[in-house]
């Protein structure tokens, strides 16, 4: 096995899960992340090749990050992506391979996760109703994502399904989607929409806190209880009586979290970024392409002086007008 490694940040928090998004690229325009026309894609040749993808995760893997998750823009929109997942399948030391996706070309691929060593994947679905998903994705595709949820139970593997809440959009769907947990071990988890929609507006919906998420959940279900933290966890999660799965909040604005933050993150361009709310810390990519051979210590430079929460981050990175860039330029 290759050597493999510990990686703590400044502040003694530990190192051990890389999200690396590999395209901008999306067939859907989810509100809160990009404008309907889209976004200004990054030229093909300012993407990270594959084999850099593969070469900069060995690296890492072999510093400490023990689990990757590929998300994007749609990651099964970029050709190669699951020849991409073997090669990264094969990594000494990767103990979790995992995805986020929309579902919309999912469902084929779905027979392979089990060969891949995929257990998890978070499935991105907002609503249950048709209508509503075509207005928030602008896309009629609920039932390919639909299909892929199918697929996923039929072959066993564990769903988060990931809700971003918007007041005035979808906040009816909240229990349509916690009621699939009565029959299905599924966990559904509700974002706090974060400004990440590529436009300088801010929110796309009314701002919902993570307290009026659970507010609402308990005056659904008043029987509803806590469990207990799992380690790193950014979701709060509860138990509803009678109900097979669980129902999670995610509090990515309030940014309750950010103490026991473990992730790194590789946006589609190469950019290292040590928390969601910074700019880039680092441009792997130019580093990989002149053969720069102090890419590992410059990593660790960095994760040496890590904001200490995603409030500084974004103080410092953005100054007073905050963050716009488009999600799936980041990777979520
Ligand atoms: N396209 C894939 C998908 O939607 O699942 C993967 C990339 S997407 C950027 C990753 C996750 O970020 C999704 O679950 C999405 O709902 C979430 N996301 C995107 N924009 C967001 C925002 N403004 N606030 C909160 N979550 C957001
Ligand atoms: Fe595409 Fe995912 Fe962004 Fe929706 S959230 S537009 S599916 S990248």
């Amino acid at each position: 096995m290759d050597k493999h490694g510990f990686l703590v940040d400044n502040h003694g928090r530990t190192i051990n899960y890389l999200r690396l998004a590999v395209t901008d690229r999306c067939n859907l325009r989810c509100l809160y992340c990009m404008p309907e026309e889209g976004i200004d894609w990054i030229a093909r040749e300012d993407l990270l090749t594959f084999p850099e993808m593969l070469a900069v995760s060995k690296l890492l893997v072999g510093m400490g990050i023990e689990k990757i998750r590929i998300t994007g823009g749609e990651p099964f929109v970029r050709k190669g992506t699951v020849e991409f997942l073997y090669d990264l399948s094969k990594l000494d030391g990767l103990r979790t391979l995992t995805l986020t996706t929309n579902g919309v070309l999912t469902a084929p691929i779905v027979p392979e996760f089990r060969q891949l060593g995929i257990q998890t994947v978070n499935l991105s679905l907002d609503t249950l109703d048709r209508t509503r998903f075509f207005a928030i994705t602008r896309r009629d595709e609920l039932p390919a994502v639909l299909q892929t949820l199918d697929q996923l139970l039929f072959h066993g593997i564990r769903v988060k399904i990931n809700c971003v809440v918007m007041a005035g959009k979808n906040t009816q769907d909240i229990g349509p989607l916690a009621a699939l947990t009565k029959d299905l071990d599924i966990d559904v988890r509700y974002i706090e929409e974060m400004p990440f929609n590529g436009s300088a507006e801010g929110h796309a919906g009314g701002h919902w806190s993570y307290q009026d998420i659970v507010q609402h959940l308990q005056s659904a279900y008043p029987e509803m209880h806590r469990l207990p933290e799992e380690p790193y966890a950014t979701s709060m999660n509860f138990a509803i009586p009678g109900h097979k799965g669980r129902v999670g909040v995610i509090a990515a604005y309030s940014r309750s979290f950010c103490g026991t933050c473990n992730r790194i993150r590789i946006t589609p361009q190469g950019v290292l970024k040590t928390c969601l709310y910074d700019n880039g810390v680092l441009n792997v990519r130019d580093m990989i392409r002149t053969g720069n051979a102090t890419l590992e210590n410059a990593i660790r430079e960095k994760l040496g002086g890590r904001f200490v929460d995603g409030r500084e981050a974004e103080e410092q990175s953005y100054g007073r007008q905050g963050v716009h860039e488009s999600m799936a330029a980041i990777g979520g």
